[in-house]
């Protein structure tokens, strides 16, 4: 598949899980999902605006920041703190769980970012944390190092 169909079909399936949870797509969440699904690295929120400026000249930080914080709040994107730049979710499909458990592989010399999805790893996080009388909300956990390409250079 090549990847703008992959992007269309992504925005595809957003679109279908708004509608499914009773939330509008609107088109200013629509494009900056649409940017940050094609971008190739993560993608900060001033990269972000200048790319929509391009289309829309009157858009604002305060645009960028609401259409970012509605995908969030749907799972639809993730926010990598440690590049404090944003990432689609590798599951936002059909079935997608809004707060699903996270964890981030950076790439210190490409910053390519994988996601993954490991339950046994957020359990972990959690049974420490309770342990330490401490209720958690929500994990990130974020990894730095070096990605399978970089690393056989
Ligand atoms: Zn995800
Ligand atoms: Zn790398």
């Amino acid at each position: 598949m090549k990847p703008a169909s992959r992007h269309q079909r992504r925005l595809e399936q957003a679109a279908a899980a708004c509608a499914r949870d009773g939330v509008r797509l609107t088109n200013i969440r629509r494009q900056v999902l649409g940017l940050i699904l094609a971008a190739e690295e993560p993608v900060g929120a001033y990269a972000l605006l200048d790319r929509l400026k391009a289309d829309k000249a009157n858009a604002t930080p305060v645009t960028v920041y609401r259409a970012l914080g509605f995908l969030q709040e749907q799972g639809l994107i993730h926010k990598v703190e440690r590049l404090n730049a944003f990432v689609g979710c590798i599951e936002a499909g059909e079935s997608h769980r809004h707060d699903h458990a996270v964890q981030f592989l950076i790439c210190r010399s490409c910053r390519a970012v994988t996601e993954m999805e490991d339950d046994g790893i957020a359990a972990s996080v959690s049974t420490a944390a309770r342990r330490s009388g401490f209720v958690p909300d929500h994990a990130t956990v974020e990894v730095e190092g070096l990605c399978a390409a970089c690393h056989g250079k």
